[in-house]
């Protein structure tokens, strides 16, 4: 990644957040943007101060897929990653197998500090086999280097659910029961020490929760002893971008929190 982290932010259209002070403008954003992005930051400008440290949390129980009426994926919870790639990429628990080109398991680093979780593959993923390659992907590869992060280095990228919902439609409630114990095999081999789910589906999946975004950012989640947050979709934000301040609001929590995991030795707010 060449860019600067000015020109990043400018990729986020966050900059006007950091040039209050100094009130020099951004020259290199068309006119239509420069307004979107000034609308966003007197939004930020104005949102009251986050703590320095997290305080609310919320402990979510896990919820079976059984329970959910799915037939229980047998046994993935023993699986090491190369029997989990195997059984990914053969997988046909859901719908989702008969259109995907491939199934798309993650990419990073197994070993990852940050865990980023989308919805699911679109088509340019479903081609490449990687998650987040297309435009969204570029946002969120803008969203990591500003937090000084690249993929692939203590980052690890995966999805909801590992095949494409045809025509990038949300995937059900049933395709996502089907696909969480992928997902939760990938949390338990990685052990992140935070999670930020992008967007309501990856909300959906692993906090159970349906309730709006709006409602449940800026607060700290539990995935079984790791910290979670909930941020925008990259995809919504390039269709919404005066929320590229909140999610940028959003990010700052996450290494707020991250950072006082670290400093406290593990001693989370929870
Ligand atoms: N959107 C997602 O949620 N995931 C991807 O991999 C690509 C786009
Ligand atoms: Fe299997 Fe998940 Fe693909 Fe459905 S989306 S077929 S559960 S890998």
């Amino acid at each position: 990644m060449s860019l600067s982290r000015e020109q990043m932010l400018a990729e986020m259209g966050i900059t006007p957040i950091w040039r209050l002070r100094d009130s020099a403008p951004v020259g290199d954003r068309g006119g239509e943007a420069a307004g979107e992005t000034a609308g966003a930051a007197v939004e930020a400008a104005q949102l009251p101060a986050q703590p320095a440290v997290p305080t609310v949390a919320t402990t979510v129980a896990p919820v079976a897929p059984s329970a959910l009426g799915m037939a229980p994926n047998a046994a993935v919870d023993a699986l090491d990653w190369p029997e989990l790639s195997r059984r990914v990429a053969e997988c046909k628990l859901c719908p989702l197998c008969q259109q995907r080109k491939q199934a798309v398991l993650g990419v990073g680093d197994r070993n990852a500090d940050w865990l980023f979780i989308g919805e699911g593959p679109g088509a340019d993923e479903d081609v490449q086999g990687e998650p987040f390659v297309g435009q969204a992907g570029k946002l969120l590869d803008n969203m990591l280097a500003a937090l000084d992060l690249v993929r692939g280095n203590k980052v690890y990228i995966a999805n909801t659910v590992k095949c494409r919902p045809p025509g990038n439609r949300t995937p059900e409630a049933a395709e996502m029961a089907a696909c969480r114990p992928y997902l939760e095999r990938q949390i338990a081999l990685i052990k992140p020490k935070i999670i930020v789910l992008l967007g309501k589906a990856a909300v959906h999946s692993v906090l159970h929760d349906d309730k709006s975004l709006a409602s449940l950012r800026g607060r700290l989640f539990d995935y079984q002893g790791i910290p979670v947050v909930v941020t925008y979709h990259p995809a919504y934000l390039l269709r919404n971008l005066p929320d590229k301040a909140k999610a940028w609001e959003d990010l700052l929590f996450a290494r707020r929190t991250m950072r006082a995991s670290l400093s406290s030795g593990a001693e989370l707010p929870f």
